[in-house]
């Protein structure tokens, strides 16, 4: 089986996953431009824990984590099975690496998993384990547990960073808004360092970045990078599979393998 590659997905709004937009539409591409996975582990911008944290439902539910969007949004259905396999693989490469992780029985998966899986696998039908960041710990410590995951790629297994490229929601006057310099100057620096593979100074973005905090004010929708590039291993060569700006959001996609 032929190592499958990591991702890492800018999602956006959660209403990519059913409002027409150039990133609704790479997404609804994605399952058949890669290898089709045994099962997918997520780790989601929008799942913040202590320590590392797995999703251990067989029948995870979709948590409708936002207010005030459209009906439709909400009756949104993505019934995935959950993976007690997936679960007990990564917990033990994690363990392999010296990080502990919790099994959370009733957590379902949060907006950062199910709006681009419910595009790039519409059945439904690909396992889904999701796992969660550790704001509080290190950027290093993110990569390190991307790291630790790496023999997942040789299973058969997709693994997916779910997060955002850029995310000040503060600066958000819409999809359509000119992109401030403020924040492209940002994606250069970035672009160019995860082109390049480099995740020590991606690790050190917050001193050497331009406009680091200004787009990224909490790290949140940051550290899935890093679980992605580091998951995939050294020597991956990174591939840019999508680019575009709604307003101050950069949704920038990578592929690493
Ligand atoms: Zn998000």
């Amino acid at each position: 089986m032929a190592a499958l590659p990591t991702l890492f997905l800018s999602h956006g709004s959660p209403m990519t996953a059913i409002e027409p937009s150039a990133t609704h539409d790479f997404l609804k591409g994605l399952g058949s431009a890669i290898p089709r996975p045994t099962a997918i582990l997520c780790i989601s911008a929008h799942w913040e824990t202590a320590r590392p944290r797995l999703t251990g439902s067989l029948k995870p539910e979709l948590i409708y984590d936002f207010h005030g969007f459209p009906k439709e949004l909400y009756q949104l259905r993505y019934p995935a099975p959950g993976s007690l396999q997936l679960v007990g693989r990564a917990a033990t490469a994690l363990a392999n690496k010296g990080f502990a992780c919790d099994i959370d029985p009733s957590r379902g998966l949060d907006h950062g998993t199910w709006d681009p899986l419910y595009l790039a696998y519409p059945a439904a039908d690909i396992p889904v384990v999701q796992l969660s960041i550790q704001p509080a710990a290190t950027t290093d410590h993110h990569l390190a547990v991307g790291r630790a995951l790496r023999p997942l790629r040789d299973e058969g297994i997709l693994i997916v960073g779910s997060g955002n490229a850029t995310h000040n929601l503060r600066a958000w006057r819409g999809a359509t808004a000119p992109t401030p310099e403020w924040v492209t100057r940002f994606s250069t620096w970035l672009d160019d360092r995860v082109l390049a593979g480099d995740g020590g100074v991606l690790c050190r973005y917050r001193t050497e970045a331009p406009f680091a905090v200004e787009n990224h004010p909490t790290e949140d929708h940051y550290l899935p990078l890093l679980v992605a590039l580091g998951a995939a291993g050294d020597g991956a060569r990174a591939t840019k599979i999508h680019a575009g700006y709604d307003g101050v959001l950069d949704m920038a996609s990578y592929q690493f393998a």
